[in-house]
């Protein structure tokens, strides 16, 4: 008999499809990220641990049935407070509660979330464990979801009782998912249509499987920030955009999709050259990476507070040469000071700031709001930002876009041949955990040099993407 766990039992819950397709081999799901967010998963259990002192773990590697074995004895033993990883099995299905903490009663099944609020996904994973745990024959008298407090602030060391917001989960029966898991193994594959239970609680990794060729070349799935307009289009019947009447309201990127789309070329506005244009020389092409710990690890820093940790700068001059620049904080430490200083050295005072977004901007005014002695040079630098983003989605479209104006989106549909597959590290979700991982002090030097490495490529690639965007758009609007 295979081992289920919480994952096999909430994809039940959600959807009997799902339950299926999860044990079909041949059918493949999103890719997990290369560095996933497990270290910062790691920070948050430890300091949820601590609000619970003096438990007894249960070792994760042993196998399933001492694990079994191990939780019942420590139930029993009252001098336990808390067992941290019990493990429990009813019908086939094993989970582990990261907290069992010993109350009047019974027990309290205890989850921290790395997360600032919580919502019906996390609350499902607390009930999800409690339901088995009841039907294993624990009395369970609470579930309790820890979430991270944003309005702490780290004074000297952690406090926990601080940190976290405790959050009461009310109990929940996954009876129909043990029947959808029973039914897994039937050799085909259960008749239910996508709908809302695709995306609730938590979005389904089947869903290309499900919905194939949905976005075909003229779907209006592929229109830029479509939301509301889509539920408009559907409740016209309307799936191609070549059917959208004329004068259905749309924001003027809409419209540029519906034309790009509709004759499968690029649109370029009018107003696309002097949009460019508007700059002086040298350009300097600038990007920001930041790490946002879940546990405030520095002072006067608060939960998944953004610390800018990296920058790299492309700088373009008017006779053609290009420079590059960078900066990459490696230690376990506040980078603030430091990353500003190397910053405004290398930035100088002459030339704009080119950016895609506008978190440099952003960043730059908290930078400024902390340091003030730096005041009036960060100041300078916001002055010189011009932000390319707002520029490509007023005045460009290209089909192979698909309603996203993200630099990863932008990059190969303006530049072919150019994009972020050849990276270990491609997007800043994986940029910030991976610098978290890289301070850690057990790690090889090997695997340290090699975030390094990577950390630098990604950011990098960024600040090229963009001198290559604008310099193909220029080409393009006959700049
Ligand atoms: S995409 Fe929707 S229908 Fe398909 S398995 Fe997932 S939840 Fe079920």
């Amino acid at each position: 008999m295979d081992v289920l766990g919480r994952a096999d039992l909430l994809a039940a819950h959600q959807c009997e499809r799902r339950a299926w397709l999860q044990h079909q081999p041949p059918v493949s799901a999103a890719t997990p990220p290369i560095y996933p967010r497990a270290d910062d998963r790691d920070a948050v259990r430890d300091a949820a641990r601590r609000r619970y002192p003096g438990g007894t773990r249960v070792p994760n590697h042993l196998p399933v049935a001492e694990r079994l074995a191990q939780t019942w004895a420590h139930l029993n033993d009252v001098r336990v407070p808390s067992i941290y990883d019990a493990t429990f099995e009813s019908g086939g299905v094993v989970v582990r509660a990261a907290i069992l903490a010993r109350a009047a009663g019974g027990f309290v099944v205890v989850e921290a979330r790395s997360a600032n609020s919580v919502g019906e996904a996390h609350e499902l994973d607390v009930a999800a464990v409690a339901w088995v745990a009841e039907r294993s024959g624990v009395p369970i008298v609470g579930r309790v979801l820890l979430h991270m407090d944003s309005e702490y602030v780290r004074t000297g060391a952690l406090d926990e009782a601080a940190l976290f917001v405790a959050v009461n989960v009310p109990a929940r029966s996954f009876a129909d998912a043990e029947a959808a898991l029973a039914a897994r193994t039937r050799p085909t594959e259960p008749d239910i249509a996508p709908g809302s239970q695709c995306s609730r609680p938590r979005e389904c990794p089947f869903r290309s499987h499900c919905t194939p060729g949905e976005i075909g070349a003229y779907s209006v799935a592929r229109l830029p920030r479509a939301g509301r307009l889509l539920q408009e289009l559907r409740e016209l019947g309307i799936s191609d955009v070549r059917q959208i009447p004329a004068d259905l309201r749309m924001s003027p990127s809409q419209r540029h999709a519906v034309w790009s789309l509709t004759h499968g070329q690029e649109y370029l506005g009018q107003g696309l050259a002097p949009a460019l244009a508007n700059v002086g020389w040298p350009l300097r092409f600038l990007d920001f990476e930041a790490c946002q710990p879940a546990v405030p690890r520095w002072e006067g820093t608060s939960p998944f507070q953004q610390i800018p940790t990296q920058w790299s700068m492309h700088v373009q001059h008017r006779d053609g040469r290009i420079e590059h620049a960078e900066f990459l904080h490696t230690e376990d430490s506040d980078s603030r000071a430091a990353f500003v200083q190397s910053l405004v050295a290398a930035a100088g005072t002459e030339g704009s700031i080119l950016v895609y977004s506008n978190y440099e901007a952003t960043t730059l005014r908290s930078l400024r709001d902390r340091l003030p002695e730096w005041w009036s040079d960060l100041e300078g630098l916001v002055n010189r930002i011009v932000d390319l983003l707002p520029i490509v989605r007023d005045h460009y479209y290209h089909p192979d876009l698909h309603g996203s104006f993200s630099i990863k989106a932008t990059l190969p549909a303006i530049c072919p041949g150019l994009d972020y597959a050849d990276l270990a590290i491609a997007d800043g979700a994986s940029a910030a955990q991976a610098w978290l991982r890289m301070i850690r002090p057990e790690l090889s030097t090997e695997e340290r040099l090699g975030i390094r490495s990577a950390l630098l490529a990604y950011c990098a690639r960024d600040t090229f993407a963009m001198l290559r965007i604008r310099d193909a758009l220029v080409a393009r609007a006959g700049g």
